[in-house]
């Protein structure tokens, strides 16, 4: 008999896919890695497992306890899923601009969701850090995992992405491109990558090169924070676990650029991705551009598209922010009465 003994089983070990449309006239191979295939949907069950193993032996985690972490959703779903399969009790705090399918699917894994303001300074006792800090105090036998400090994140992917990127492609991946949000993907994938390849001569494509992709306005590609509307990705402030020695170049991507390609992921090549996918994607083609056939770019695509058919994958709301610049419009049909 084939079969996983829970659902924890089933995470990490995601494909590698080829990008066969939105490359056009790139010569380089672009493979993406669909993090969406995670069984709580993205990328951030690597961490949650880690995170939630790691607090256990360390005793900063008993039976009983309460996970409480500020999140955009993502690691949010990866907590709750290992936390209920262990037994723990999860709130979740989340800025409001988080769209409200990602917070129903918390609770449908039976977390509580708390929302804060978006328009508030990250030093404020509103924000989603302000609030989530004074949540662990006032409860007893509360663990915050902190993925934005919490040396476990980085920690996963260099344990388990990295690895699996070299060893998919052989060892012959030459560039690597990836969102950076908390910074624990580009770190600690990044940081593998680096190592593993540090002897391989120029030849056989050198030392890996590791390309951050930022939302334009992130102080990651040398903005002030300002808003955008890609989720997941990009900071207001430099958080622990983003090593800057890691990447090589950080490309920024506008929203409107992000959100085309995103459509056309999902359009062109059966991909139903989030928008920080489309970004990264960009990126990597704007990377590639460049780049000799020999070279093989793997570009993460975090999470799914699941969560963004109300914004991206609505004309409506992408016209009222000027994202649809017209003859990108989703067939509506027609009515028939
Ligand atoms: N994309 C999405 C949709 C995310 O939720 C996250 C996590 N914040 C990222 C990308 C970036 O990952 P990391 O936090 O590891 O930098």
């Amino acid at each position: 008999m084939k079969y996983a003994q829970s659902i924890l089983d089933l995470i990490g070990n995601t494909p590698l896919i080829k990008l066969n449309h939105v490359t056009e006239g790139i010569k380089a191979t672009v493979l993406v890695k669909l993090e969406y295939l995670n069984p709580g949907g993205s990328i951030k069950d690597r961490i949650a497992a880690q995170m939630i193993e790691d607090a256990e032996r360390e005793g900063k985690l008993q039976p009983g306890g309460t996970i409480i972490e500020p999140t955009s959703g993502n690691t949010g779903v990866g907590l709750a899923l290992v936390a209920q399969q262990k037994g723990y009790k999860c709130v979740f705090v989340v800025p409001d601009k988080v769209g409200e399918d990602k917070r129903a699917v918390l609770q449908a894994y039976g977390a509580e969701v708390v929302v804060t303001p978006t328009a508030v300074p990250p030093d404020s006792p509103q924000s989603y850090y302000g609030v989530s800090d004074r949540l662990v105090r006032e409860t007893p036998g509360a663990y915050k995992p902190d993925q934005f400090s919490n040396p476990a994140a980085p920690g996963s992917h260099y344990r388990t992405t990295g690895p699996e990127i070299w060893q998919d492609t052989d060892g012959r991946v030459t560039h690597v491109v990836i969102g950076a949000g908390t910074g624990g993907t580009i770190t600690g994938t990044g940081r593998y990558l680096k190592e593993v390849s540090a002897g391989r001569p120029e030849s056989d494509g050198g030392v890996v090169r590791i390309i951050g992709a930022d939302p334009a306005g992130s102080v990651y590609s040398g903005g002030t924070g300002r808003p955008y509307f890609v989720e997941g990705v990009g900071e207001d402030m430099w958080p622990a676990n983003y090593d800057k020695s890691v990447p090589d170049q950080v490309i920024a991507v506008t929203d409107a650029d992000s959100f085309a390609m995103t459509r056309r992921l999902a359009r062109e090549e059966g991909l139903l991705v989030g928008g920080s996918s489309g970004m990264a994607v960009v990126a990597a083609l704007q990377a590639a551009r460049d780049l000799p056939e020999s070279a093989v770019v793997v570009v993460i695509l975090p999470d799914s598209g699941r969560g963004y058919l109300a914004k991206i994958f609505n004309d409506q709301w992408m016209r009222s922010y000027g994202f649809l610049s017209g003859g990108e419009e989703t067939s509506v049909g027609e009515v028939i009465k």
